[in-house]
């Protein structure tokens, strides 16, 4: 039995990847920085918190790392752990930066310093190319970042290059472009919208309050994305991939489409807020995730009009 160690288990994506290799037969352990205090709601929602094992693990501090490590020692490691949020980066930049560069950098360590054969899966971020423009981001594209998140997830991206490269490690990061999910917490604008839509629907009367709507984001379906997390750890060498529908379209369709699904006119709700602009933002991030298709197998069935739709459709369901 394979045994996978999934730090940042409580997350969107972590909890995704828990059901996918519950269901493949692996033994699953996640972390979480207070695994005695963490609510694992998501994971409760999927049904699977009794199927899996936790452990608290700080990735900023080695000793803790090393420790579950050498205790689990688990073939297949995925770090989706730290802080996740743009908008937040601004606001807590050395928190961000610790917690994704450090905590990365760490757990190639541990994993160097185990000297066992461990796969690692790294979540690295379309964020980390900037504004690509109409020219669609693939492998070899170059990294401009534009917030301290972005700055983070390049560097760690480079860690994670240079240890493969320097200690033969099987590392690998997907450069993931958003994914979305009834899972996404409401800071998230795609959940933060869907959220206000069925409230709007229900007679609450309010407005949705937006920052630049002419952002143009590849918006995917967050449980699909984490089977391209484990492919890449099932191919002879490691290497790196971009993860995306090749699609990119702007917020305010998303708003649109979201309104439209509960047969309401967005124009009607929405109230531009400039100070939820940040001080700087990509206008466009472009994909073209062919490697992964070629290479993986890989290819995103759902493109932003159904995530908009089961978004929608999971935020009016009773729970
Ligand atoms: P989430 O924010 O849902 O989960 C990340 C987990 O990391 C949290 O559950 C939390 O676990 C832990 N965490 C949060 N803040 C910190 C912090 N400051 N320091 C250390 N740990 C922290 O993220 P997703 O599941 O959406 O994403 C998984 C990974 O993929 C993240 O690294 C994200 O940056 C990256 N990514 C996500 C994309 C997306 O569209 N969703 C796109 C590209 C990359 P706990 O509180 O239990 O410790």
């Amino acid at each position: 039995m394979t045994r996978a160690l999934i730090c940042g288990i409580g997350g969107q994506d972590g909890a995704y990847l828990a059901e996918l290799l519950i269901a493949k037969g692996y033994d699953v352990w996640g972390t979480s920085r207070d695994a005695e205090a963490a609510s694992f709601k998501n994971l409760a929602r999927l049904g699977i918190r009794d199927k899996l094992r936790v452990e608290s693990m700080t990735l900023t501090d080695f000793r803790s790392v090393l420790q579950v490590l050498s205790k689990l020692e688990p073939q297949e490691v995925y770090n989706l752990a730290g802080q996740s949020s743009v908008g937040l980066s601004f606001q807590q930049p050395v928190e961000t930066l610790d917690s994704i560069a450090t905590g990365t950098l760490n757990l190639l360590e541990a994993i160097r310093f185990t000297g066992k054969k461990i796969r690692m899966y790294n979540a690295g971020s379309s964020e980390s190319f900037g504004d690509t423009g109409e020219a669609a981001a693939d492998e070899a594209t170059p990294f401009r970042p534009r917030s301290p998140y972005a700055v983070a997830k390049a560097t760690a991206f480079w860690e994670v290059a240079n240890y493969r490269e320097a200690y033969g490690l099987f590392a690998c990061s997907g450069i993931l472009f958003n994914h979305e999910s009834p899972l996404r917490p409401a800071r998230y604008v795609t959940r933060k919208i869907v959220s206000a839509v069925a409230r709007i629907r229900a007679g609450s009367g309010e407005k949705l309050r937006l920052g630049n709507m002419a952002i143009q984001r590849d918006w995917g379906w967050a449980p699909e994305y984490v089977q391209a997390m484990w492919s890449m750890l099932q191919r002879p060498e490691p290497d790196d991939f971009v993860i995306a529908t090749g699609e990119s379209r702007s917020l305010r369709e998303f708003v649109e489409r979201a309104f439209a699904a509960v047969d309401l006119r967005a124009e009607d709700y929405i109230e531009v807020d400039p100070e939820l602009y940040r001080p700087t933002d990509l206008a466009v991030n472009r994909a073209n995730p062919s490697k992964a298709r070629q290479k993986l197998g890989w290819q995103a069935k759902y493109r932003m009009d159904d995530v908009v739709r089961m978004m929608i459709e999971a935020e009016l369901a009773p729970r």
